[in-house]
């Protein structure tokens, strides 16, 4: 009888392994031709300050898949990543970013936008004069744009990444660390890199104030970022004790569906989000 349950077991990861590579196949299939046919889309979620006030926004990718119901681009980003499609969905982004930064501020609405560079993306060789090139040929102003990147860049070739960033900060345009605190980079690297903030990755948000360990993450990440003189980013902030607890702790500003789910780049300008609607996003 074991044997049997051992065979049946080793059948359920063979069809569970069959089942996830055929999905991959099936999405990068559909990914190319969503490129194609304008089903991706690029939505904006408010980072507000203590205020309530819309101080920045993050650029976020969403696939209106005509046969599916929506796929989380935490499913399809690591497929694109994988294949090298997110190269192309990278050029697509950041001249996403760059017209709307103008579309923002020919509205009177300009603000700081955050865009997600993946690793490959960062790494190709001409990505300096890419950013370079979008950012002449659209006018968006470097300074409001900012790149997100993770720790897991800082991991190898460290003064290879270190030069780039130079190379774009030199351009105007400043640097995130995308969810801080989860990747397996040294802590010696901070002080090395062009930095402008820091973003607390979502996990360690989520049961603060409440769980110990948590606040304890999150106070060191703050008051770390403070003495090396970065801004901090809170994600996935969902309650007002959550929100209460990061501001009072010196958090700069904070991103989460407390405040706004990820929306059209038009329903944030038919919105007028930080104006309108100051006393939903008091705090
Ligand atoms: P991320 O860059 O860390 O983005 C934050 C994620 O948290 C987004 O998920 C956002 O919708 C979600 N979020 C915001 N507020 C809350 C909250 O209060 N609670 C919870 N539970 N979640 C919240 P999303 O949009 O599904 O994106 C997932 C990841 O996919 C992103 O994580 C990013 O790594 C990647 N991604 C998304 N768009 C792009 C893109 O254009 N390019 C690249 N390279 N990656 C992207
Ligand atoms: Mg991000
Ligand atoms: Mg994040
Ligand atoms: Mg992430």
């Amino acid at each position: 009888r074991a044997k049997s349950a051992g065979r049946n077991q080793i059948a359920f990861f063979e069809s569970a392994m069959q089942f996830e590579v055929e999905q991959r196949l099936t999405i990068e299939r559909d990914l190319a031709e969503a490129m194609a046919s304008n089903q991706l889309q690029m939505y904006l979620q408010p980072q507000v300050d203590c205020e309530g006030q819309a101080v920045g926004a993050e650029l976020l990718m969403r696939w209106n898949h005509p046969g599916r119901s929506e796929v989380s681009p935490a499913i399809f980003i690591p497929v694109a990543e994988e294949s090298g499609m997110i190269l192309r969905l990278g050029d697509w982004v950041l001249r996403q970013g760059c017209l709307t930064l103008v579309r923002l501020a020919e509205a009177g609405k300009a603000m700081p936008i955050s865009i997600n560079v993946s690793p490959k993306q960062f790494r190709q060789s001409d990505f300096v004069e890419k950013v370079r090139a979008v950012l002449d040929e659209t006018g968006a102003p470097p300074s409001l744009l900012i790149l997100e990147v993770t720790e897991g860049l800082l991991i190898d070739n460290l003064e290879d990444t270190i030069a780039r960033m130079l190379q774009l900060t030199s351009l105007g345009v400043r640097f995130s660390i995308d969810d801080f605190g989860t990747g397996y980079s040294s802590l010696a690297y901070l002080k090395r890199l062009p930095l402008y903030e820091l973003k607390i990755d979502k996990s360690f948000v989520q049961d603060a104030p409440a769980d110990p360990s948590d606040t304890a993450i999150v106070q060191s990440i703050l008051s770390m970022a403070k003495h090396l003189g970065l801004r901090v980013v809170a994600e996935g902030v969902e309650t007002r004790e959550q929100a209460d607890f990061l501001i009072a702790s010196g958090c700069d500003s904070l991103q989460g569906y407390l405040f706004a789910r990820p929306m059209p780049v038009s329903e944030w300008l038919e919105t007028g989000l930080c104006h309108r609607q100051p006393e939903l996003l008091k705090l």
